[in-house]
């Protein structure tokens, strides 16, 4: 994929949280909760991004849209509206801006650009304002000043996400979850956004309310070009609404591809596990479950070598000294990147060179 093609490039991203001890604060240990990054998000996609609890996913997209604090490395932003076109005519070449390296006043308009929606609907609405007051604020600072204007605005919105207009004088503890649920991704298109870091966006909903937000996220997607970042612990969830996949474990990628490859014939013994552990009702894709040994190791101390090998079911003993470095193969129709010993990325094609387990 050439870089016209990105909205986003981030590279060798890490961001580490000290951890103190003693009576003088001294810091004794890093936690390394995203830890060497590298990642293409291309205009238009939806990227999914899965692990366990704890292996770092949070962290990378709230990196990436400068909420916490990266460590090191750096994450390059296209927008599209003083993009192709006119740099093209210009002949100027497209420039990537540089998140990491602006200061708080410089990143404002690119917050505008980034937004993010967030797991609980419960909380992420303040409890003593309208939804008109919740939604108006990022409304105003936008420049639309009269009330009038933001009023007919907040209507809109509401109804782009099939709420009616008149809700906007109600309440938040008014609405059910997946309302609220609703009103968050309005409140996260009022500013116009290009890309959507959708952090457990439906992991508090039921089943059925999940359907109907997916369904309303994808219509979204279409009809605004948006870009989403798809942050989620349910690998079914991301299988239906994902484009690409990255799967993720103790702060680092270790499997990236196409969603429909990465289904259909994962790599890495990590993503093996995950996805056996997905429930099928299609006995002929139903495969045998592989449970993993032990806990998420602390990424305060990460395992020598490959980080997954005290759980892994093939490790050997290279494993157990040296790190596995994300390969990819470039001559596939959809690339395809592994980060494990025993996988030949140049000869991926259709079927893993692991044993299977079905
Ligand atoms: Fe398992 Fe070794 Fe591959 Fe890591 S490098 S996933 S420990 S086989």
């Amino acid at each position: 994929m050439s870089t016209v093609d990105s909205i986003l490039q981030i590279k060798n991203l890490k961001t580490h949280f000290p951890v103190k001890s003693g009576v003088f604060n001294r810091v004794v240990g890093q936690v390394r909760a995203v830890d060497g990054i590298d990642l293409n998000v291309h205009r238009g996609e939806v990227l999914g991004l899965v692990g366990e609890s704890g292996c770092g996913k949070t962290t990378l997209g709230k990196s990436i849209l400068q909420l916490v604090q990266p460590t090191s490395g750096s994450v390059h932003y296209r927008s599209a509206s003083d993009s192709l076109e006119s740099s093209a005519e210009s002949g100027v070449p497209v420039d990537f801006i540089d998140l990491c390296a602006l200061t708080t006043r410089e990143l404002m308009p690119y917050r505008q650009k980034l937004q993010i929606v967030f797991q609980d609907p419960h909380s992420s609405l303040n409890p003593a304002f309208t939804i008109f007051g919740s939604l108006e604020d990022p409304l105003r600072q936008c420049g639309i000043s009269t009330r009038a204007e933001r009023r007919k605005r907040v209507g809109d919105l509401l109804e782009a996400v099939n709420l009616r207009r008149e809700y906007m004088d109600r309440y938040p503890t008014e609405f059910s979850g997946g309302q609220r649920q609703r009103i968050g991704i309005a409140r996260a298109l009022s500013v116009n956004p290009e890309l959507i870091v959708c952090d457990e966006a439906v992991s508090a909903l039921d089943v059925s309310i999940q359907a109907q937000v997916l369904q309303l996220l994808k219509d979204l997607r279409r009809e605004r070009n948006l870009t989403y970042l798809f942050i989620t612990h349910d690998l079914s969830v991301s299988e239906y609404i994902c484009d690409r996949v990255a799967v993720m474990y103790l702060g680092k990628i270790v499997e990236l591809g196409d969603a429909e490859t990465l289904y259909r014939n994962p790599q890495h013994p990590y993503t093996r596990a995950l996805l056996s552990a997905i429930p099928v009702a299609d006995l002929k894709r139903k495969t045998r479950r592989i449970v993993l040994k032990g806990d998420v190791p602390s990424p305060v101390n990460p395992p020598s070598g490959c980080t997954f090998h005290p759980r892994c079911p093939e490790a050997v003993e290279r494993c157990k000294t040296e790190a596995p470095s994300l390969r990819t193969n470039v001559q596939n129709r959809h690339p395809h990147s592994v980060a494990c010993h025993l996988i030949d990325c140049s000869a991926l094609q259709s079927e893993s060179k692991l044993p299977r387990n079905n």
